[in-house]
């Protein structure tokens, strides 16, 4: 047991300022870096201390582990906390860390190298008799073996990178005659992506749901599972919207997954909190698919039904303390939804769209939470993840949490840049989404661009409508003295939108 006195977040953003919340309600002190991009980010001001650790880039700030130990030294920290992505998952770093003499808050390194490798994952995890998509069990790199094995699972297969992770070095693979060109595009983005070029071959899993089990395991051996994430709503393999629970599993999957989850974190000795990540088909059979050996982007939905606060958990975990909570006595409470606000134009195939947020007005209210990194006039970078913010509601069914995201959609005031508010509003209130019957493939299958652009031109022309009305009629009773503004101009982000 070693008491954290002073925690360092190595993260920016939304995820920074979440942690260091959670290490000030526990009277931890907090320490932030950052890059010269963030002199002004809200983590800096938020933190006790703060140091700028090199320029934008982040390959010369945030993944720089040297210089983070470095600060930690000079200033008496104790711990570190890094959040996602960046230096979360190197098992090189979770090493450097405790060979500085300061404490991971996350998994040992050893952990984090097994479950880093899609390939040493899925090894480890066959100790356990875990349900696993059909497919080779170690790297191809000859093309006629791998096509071989390919027509022996059966097309449309699926072509993935070893090291592969946010959705990139994967490929569908539909025939045969497909196969070559296929694998040497897979090959090729692996190695520029990632600098490895191993690849594998998995069956292609139609109609797929991604749902993911949350975990929580101590220094001594006790692992709990924290229900289910589904994260079916993607745009290219990447989450746009998450819940939990899922709408589709029955009590006797959610245990049956969960289980299966605590074995995957068993069999890398897994401490922390992680993810267990696994694909759903339609007849509810579910496989591993990876795990993710950090706190995740969509946390707060299991926050939000668990009432349990993860990062509080992970810093007694990193301290040395004993799970306190047991499986018996968690349970769900209600229902949680999390959209991602990006910086994206949904309209031109999400490409980000980051500039300055002219206005930033955040949605409020009962069993709204936002959680950010950005207030009104703020720029956003171009060198980091252009994600704004994160949305989540919570209420007592999957219906009413929907519409509590509905409204504080539509009170979420954002100019300067596009974002995926009007997307993610599109996702709440189609029939797919709201009778729970959909899966990964929601946006090829269901999203038309156009609609988007249909809606803010509808909402420019009424806006322009009502606003002819009432000029009209204030030429027409010059002496009314009425003050009320026409209920279609009060409309807000929909046509704030339009730049
Ligand atoms: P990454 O590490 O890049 O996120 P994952 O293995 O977690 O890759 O997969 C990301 C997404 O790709 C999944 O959520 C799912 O939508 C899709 N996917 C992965 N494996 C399969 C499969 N075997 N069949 C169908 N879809 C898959």
């Amino acid at each position: 047991m070693r008491k954290i006195n002073k925690l360092l977040v190595a993260n920016r953003g939304e995820i920074a300022l979440r942690v260091m919340r959670t290490a000030r309600e526990m009277g931890i002190k907090t320490v932030a870096v950052y890059s010269e991009a963030d002199r002004n980010a809200l983590h800096v001001r938020y933190a006790d201390e703060a140091v700028c650790i090199g320029p934008a880039a982040s390959s010369e700030s945030y993944l720089r582990g040297d210089k983070i130990i470095d600060v930690c030294k000079k200033l008496g920290v104790d711990a570190i906390h890094p959040g996602y992505g960046f230096l979360s998952e190197n098992a090189k770093f979770s090493q450097m860390v405790k060979d500085a003499g300061l404490l991971f808050v996350g998994p040992s390194a050893e952990s984090i190298e097994i479950m880093g490798d899609k390939l040493s994952a899925k090894r480890a995890a066959a100790k356990y008799k875990i349900p696993m998509v059909p497919g080779t069990p170690d790297a191809v790199t000859d093309r006629a073996e791998a096509k071989a094995i390919a027509s022996q699972i059966g097309y449309p297969v699926l072509i993935k990178a070893s090291a592969g992770g946010g959705g990139k070095g994967m490929r569908i693979v539909e025939n045969e005659e497909e196969f070559d060109e296929q694998m040497e595009r897979a090959v090729s983005e692996a190695i520029s992506a990632f600098g490895d070029g191993a690849v594998f071959v998995e069956k292609y899993v139609a109609s797929p749901r991604h749902i993911e089990i949350q975990v929580l395991g101590d220094q001594h051996g006790n692992i709990i599972y924290l229900f289910e994430r589904e994260c079916s709503v993607q745009r290219r393999h990447q989450k746009v919207v998450e819940e939990a629970p899922s709408s589709c599993l029955t009590p006797e999957i959610r245990e049956a997954m969960g289980k299966c989850a605590v074995d995957v974190a068993r069999s890398c000795g897994y401490y922390g909190a992680g993810t267990v990540e696994f694909i759903v088909d339609d007849q509810l059979n579910f496989y591993f698919l990876e795990m993710n050996t950090r706190l995740q982007v969509e946390h707060p939905v299991t926050e939000m039904i668990t009432g349990v606060d993860l990062v509080r958990q992970m810093i007694y975990i990193a301290e040395g303390q004993e799970l306190q909570l047991k499986q018996e006595d968690l349970e769900i409470n209600g229902h949680a939804m999390e959209i991602r606000v990006y910086a994206e134009d949904p309209t031109n195939n999400f490409l980000p769209d980051v500039g300055n947020l002219k206005t930033y007005v955040r949605p409020q209210g009962n069993g709204v939470r936002v959680d950010d990194g950005f207030e009104q006039g703020m720029d956003i970078p171009i060198y980091y993840d252009p994600m704004i913010a994160k949305l989540i509601t919570h209420a007592a069914t999957r219906q009413e949490s929907i519409d509590k995201m509905v409204r504080a959609i539509d009170e979420y005031e954002i100019t300067g840049v596009q974002t995926t508010l009007a997307f993610c509003r599109f996702v709440m209130l189609h029939e797919a989404f709201t009778s729970g019957n959909f899966d990964t493939h929601f946006v090829k299958h269901y999203f038309i661009p156009e609609v988007l652009k249909r809606e803010a031109n509808q909402e420019e022309i009424e806006v322009a409508a009502a606003l002819v009305a009432y000029l009209m009629n204030q030429t027409k009773q010059p002496t009314s003295g009425s003050t009320t503004v026409p209920v279609a101009a009060k409309s807000k982000w929909k046509t704030n939108r339009v730049k």
